[in-house]
């Protein structure tokens, strides 16, 4: 058998690396491009399409909102972008929610703590006075030297808590990206709101005018892409890739997009000491009507609530075009993406799922977010934030990720890498990806 290049996925990163590359080969296990980012509609009837087939349809994405943050530096990879698609460009609109004071508070919430109960307002004053201790091992130890008792308590402990499905003391991650510090920031915001737009967590995104799906479709067609073909083995001394369906093909060189642990488990290594961390998610996508509670954020950060969701992203607060067209200047109709995160391994069975599902519909309705919902889908991403442990010996992944180059086998992507990134490090990744298959 004439073995060849090959890449695993066509996610983005795998789009990437294989766009305009005749010999290389892709393989998705899935009928479809764009992997967590794919955009699917859905009419009022539940019928569901994978692209704009009908104008009647609400818009949504598999992995929940995404948005497509870049810095100035990317600008070529917007441009890498912009030759697919028309591109929007957005201002983040984020805040916390505090139910129990029927609260909002624009994220990132420590830039804006006067707005917060006076009492609570006195504590933090105290807090500060003896926070800033930089040593830390896990994100609980991190936040808890950052952030003093009284915030991790209202917030970034039970947030973080459900985001991360149990693992906050046992992840190594600083956050400061998502979690910005600014001592003195922070203690003048008790006083005055300062909001804080430039910082944190995309402050700037854009998103394709005619949706993710449309940007996607138009690249995985300058790619060489083998649909329905699931990757579950590989044997890295053969350098042969099996399939579900019984078919080998021999590999000179292989980009994986898999995850780092996936790929272990593929070919016969494992991370034993769960040193590679990580949550699930069930990401739900609602076309409602709207409640009594009229939010105009593009998501909220939820610390609490019963059903045990830590997020809420507003599909039609960032562009009415996610809604049916008939439908898009009814200020009553929203559609909005729900994620609760579940400890990994769980094994839920379909019956589980729809039960949490139905119990997060009632908990908006009850919170007065939706008074009606009018569709109700759902995705279960198996892995979906990836983090390391406490426990990490020093350069574990790279070793690992070393490894696999020396049998041909280059692993990258946010999943690949086993890092928290977006979309353009996953664009970036695609081009190290093309790189490395031309020059080695
Ligand atoms: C909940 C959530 C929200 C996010 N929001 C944002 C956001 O707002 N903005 C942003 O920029 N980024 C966001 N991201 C990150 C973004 O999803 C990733 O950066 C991006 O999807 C990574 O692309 P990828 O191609 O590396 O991986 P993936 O999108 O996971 O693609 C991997 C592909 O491999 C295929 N595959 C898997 N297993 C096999 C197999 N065995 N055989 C063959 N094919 C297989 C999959 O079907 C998929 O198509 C978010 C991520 C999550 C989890």
């Amino acid at each position: 058998m004439k073995s060849r290049n090959f890449i695993i996925g066509a996610g983005f990163t795998g789009l990437t690396t294989g766009i305009d590359d005749d010999l290389t080969l892709v393989f998705e296990k899935e009928n479809f491009p764009g992997g967590l980012c794919a955009s699917y509609y859905i009419d009022l009837s539940g019928r569901k399409y994978p692209g704009r087939l009908s104008k009647e349809t609400f818009r949504f994405e598999r992995g929940g909102g995404h948005w497509i943050w870049a810095s100035a530096r990317d600008s070529q990879y917007i441009e890498f972008l912009k030759q697919f698609s028309e591109l929007k460009f957005y201002e983040r609109k984020a805040a916390v929610y505090f139910r129990k004071w029927d609260l909002i508070v624009p994220y990132p919430l420590q830039f804006n703590l006067n707005l917060l109960p006076g009492e609570l307002k006195e504590k933090i004053k105290k807090d500060m006075r003896n926070v800033g201790e930089t040593q830390a091992n896990s994100l609980k130890e991190w936040l808890y030297n950052n952030f003093g008792e009284t915030l991790c308590e209202i917030f970034f402990f039970p947030f973080n808590e459900k985001y991360t499905a149990g693992l906050l003391d046992k992840i190594s991650l600083k956050d400061e990206y998502k979690t910005p510090i600014i001592k003195e920031r922070i203690i003048e915001s008790l006083e005055r709101p300062s909001y804080g737009q430039e910082f944190g967590y995309n402050p700037k995104f854009f998103y394709p005018v005619n949706g993710l799906d449309a940007l996607i479709a138009k690249m995985a067609l300058r790619a060489n892409i083998s649909y329905e073909k699931e990757v579950v083995q590989i044997d890295t001394k053969r350098k042969e890739i099996i399939f579900s369906d019984g078919d080998g093909f021999k590999f000179d060189k292989l980009i994986s997009t898999l995850p780092l642990k996936t790929l272990m488990q593929f070919s016969g290594m494992s991370d034993e000491s769960d040193f590679l961390l990580h949550n699930s998610l069930l990401v739900l996508n609602i076309g409602a009507i709207r409640g009594r509670m009229k939010i105009d954020y593009h998501w909220l950060y939820i610390p609490e609530s019963k059903s045990g969701f830590h997020r809420i992203g507003f599909y039609s607060n960032v562009d009415r075009e996610f809604l049916p067209e008939s439908l898009a200047n009814d200020e009553n109709i929203i559609s909005l993406y729900v994620e609760k995160a579940y400890p990994m391994n769980s094994k839920l069975k379909q019956d589980d799922l729809k039960k949490s599902v139905k119990d997060i519909v009632e908990e908006l309705k009850e919170w007065q977010i939706i008074e009606k919902e009018l569709i109700v889908d759902f995705t279960w991403v198996p892995i979906a934030y990836c983090w390391e442990s406490t426990e990490t010996p020093q350069n574990y992944k790279e070793i690992i990720r070393n490894k696999y180059k020396s049998f041909g086998i280059f692993s990258t992507g946010r999943y690949g890498k086993w890092e928290t990134q977006g979309v353009i490090d996953s664009i970036k990744d695609g081009f190290l990806a093309k790189g490395w298959i031309e020059n080695g």
